[in-house]
């Protein structure tokens, strides 16, 4: 296993088996957007916790309007947030506003659309009316007790207000994973800064720790390291508390990648080098184990910007999404390639792609035919990576392949 290029789906297996499983805190509800839940969240009570109006109108008894229209004598009325003291009884009916609580006895609702009212008479104009007309019942949007999220789901949108319908104040998350980032190379220096001769942006710092961010990784960049093997050792040694390290540069085999050494030298044990995949072959994977306390994943990454970008995607964000209890999977899916496309035969080629919507599913078209691993353009609008299997040199327009969504 050492030494030799693994497949993909293998180097993704050795890692995850690592991932530290996830650590729990709890997050005000303000703050949970973003986050994943460390436990199922049930109801404690029913939401709505009581039967209310659907419409504006009338809370009435439905047994008075049973044989047809009749007159009620409003005898108060229920406001949202304001119910009324009283119900209606025999022969009356109470105003009710769209949301506020039913009155005790009534137990339907005429729209103030299908009545007439005067001189504090109502007369329905659509009758009979039947029990349960317009009311919410309690619970008919989450029952008590039941699960209404499980552990593991990413708080969006509909999940912050669906807890704060059960009136929590704060959630219990998975914390999130701290991420450490490394970006080697004498060659790189800062947006801001002039380039001098040879030299480039690190746009690898930028591009990974967004990815990161996007994965839920509390991350940081944690400095760069320079082209030679103390400087590489110290900037890894200093940078190793984090739960998941991402070097990228300096791993390969060439005269001045030191990251591989200092790495054995630091006790981080391989897990693989080398994938059988383009772009993003030379590729290695670890892990720090500590006799007490939790491990460190160490992700070595090729310097290329694509190819650091797409094992990224590969390998770091499925271990960040496992630890912190989300399925590693849950942007994989399938879909047509709109072209084709030649590759060797040997290795994983995974290349980017625009979806577009056409009939009966998506069609995935490159986004550009320049795939080089140094093109990061090639990246912009693309909504997914397209797997194309290590067996297959050609593959048609038409075919369905597995896409990795971005
Ligand atoms: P290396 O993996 O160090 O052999 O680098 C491979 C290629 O990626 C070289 O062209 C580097 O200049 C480039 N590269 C390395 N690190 C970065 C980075 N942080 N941002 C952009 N390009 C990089
Ligand atoms: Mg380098």
């Amino acid at each position: 296993m050492r030494g030799e290029a693994l497949d993909v789906a293998a180097a993704r297996g050795l890692l995850l088996a690592e991932a530290p499983p996830p650590r729990t805190e709890e997050v005000p509800l303000a703050e949970c957007v973003g986050r994943v839940t460390a436990a199922p969240v049930r109801a404690a009570a029913p939401v709505p916790g009581f039967d209310n109006s659907a419409m504006d109108g009338y809370a009435v008894r439905s047994a008075d309007l049973a044989a047809g229209p009749a007159p009620l004598r409003l005898v108060g009325e229920s406001r949202a947030g304001r119910p009324a003291a009283a119900g209606p009884g025999p022969g009356e009916a109470v105003w009710i506003s769209t949301g506020a609580a039913l009155s005790p006895g009534a137990d339907a609702v005429v729209p103030v659309e299908e009545a007439r009212e005067e001189d504090s008479v109502v007369t329905p104009t659509a009758a009979p009316v039947r029990p349960g007309a317009h009311v919410r019942r309690a619970g008919e949007d989450v029952e008590a007790g039941a699960e209404v999220l499980p552990a593991g789901r990413r708080i969006g949108a509909a999940e912050v207000g669906v807890l704060a319908n059960l009136g929590l104040a704060r959630v219990a998350c998975a914390r999130r994973p701290r991420l450490a980032l490394l970006t080697g190379g004498d060659e790189l220096v800062e947006p801001g800064e002039p380039a001098g001769p040879g030299q480039i942006y690190d746009s690898n710092r930028f591009a990974l720790l967004a990815m990161a961010a996007e994965a839920g990784a509390e991350a940081s960049h944690a400095g760069g390291m320079p082209d030679d093997p103390a400087g590489t050792r110290e900037a890894i040694g200093a940078a190793l508390d984090a739960d998941l390290l991402v070097l990228t540069g300096g791993v390969s085999v060439g005269r001045h990648d030191h990251v591989k050494e200092a790495l054995a030298e630091l006790g981080v044990e391989q897990l693989f080098w080398r994938v059988a995949l383009r772009p993003g072959g030379p590729t290695w994977g670890g892990v720090l184990r500590r006799p007490e306390g939790r491990p460190t994943l160490v992700f070595g990454l090729p310097g290329n910007p694509v190819s650091a970008l797409v094992t990224f995607r590969l390998f770091a964000q499925p271990a960040l999404l496992a630890a912190t209890g989300r399925d590693p999977d849950e942007a994989r899916t399938t879909a047509v390639l709109a072209e084709p496309v030649a590759t060797k035969l040997g290795r994983e080629v995974y290349l980017r792609c625009r979806l577009e919507p056409e009939e009966g599913g998506w069609l995935a078209r490159l986004t550009s035919d320049r795939q080089g691993s140094h093109v990061l353009s090639s990246m912009l609008g693309a909504d997914c990576l397209a797997a194309i299997p290590a067996d297959r040199d050609t593959v048609e327009a038409g075919e369905r392949v597995e896409v990795l969504l971005l």
